[in-house]
């Protein structure tokens, strides 16, 4: 069985990486899209509600597991035999983080490979933190996030957690 996982934080989950995982999950048996939770990193969204969105958005698609971890990808991977990272890229500021990330992966865990793969010209200006700076300006994401994260972006201005 050959799995994969594709980390990110998904803060929201946006149609750029629904994108990635539909064009990939065909490639390995199943795939996991990991919700991280660093304790680096200032997120808008709450791991559980990242999760939530994440699992609601991809209702439906077979061989998608959504799971959260607060460690190390390649950790994740080891402990549940995951054979590939996936990570998608928009342009070469990615690609060079990227290229860094999984150079360090290789040294931690050789035997898992990182696919890294380049983001669909439809969505290739798609990021998260575009996604909600529209929204704190009361822009349309219609065509950017599914309904589910539209919402929950809205709830979360109008409650004033700017
Ligand atoms: P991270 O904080 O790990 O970069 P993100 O949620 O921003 O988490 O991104 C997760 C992965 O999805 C990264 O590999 C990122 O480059 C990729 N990604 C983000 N937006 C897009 C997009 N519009 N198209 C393709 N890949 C994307």
């Amino acid at each position: 069985m050959k799995k994969a996982v594709y980390p990110g934080s998904f803060d929201p989950i946006t149609y750029g990486h629904i994108n990635i995982i539909k064009r990939l999950k065909n490639v390995c048996d199943e795939l996991t899209v990991l919700v991280a939770n660093s304790p680096k990193k200032p997120y808008l969204f709450s791991s559980e509600e990242r999760l939530e969105m994440a699992t609601q958005s991809l209702q439906g698609l077979e061989n998608i597991k959504v799971d959260v971890y607060d460690g190390l990808t390649v950790n994740y991977s080891i402990e549940n035999e995951i054979n590939f990272i996936i990570r998608g890229v928009r342009g070469a500021a990615d690609l060079e983080y990227e290229m860094t990330m999984s150079a360090i992966n290789k040294k931690l865990a050789p035997d898992i490979e990182t696919l890294i793969v380049p983001a669909d010209p439809e969505y290739s200006f798609l990021a998260s933190r575009f996604v909600k700076e529209i929204s704190f300006f009361g822009g349309a994401l219609t065509a950017l996030v599914p309904p589910c994260v539209e919402e929950a972006l809205s709830k979360k201005f109008i409650k004033g957690e700017k």
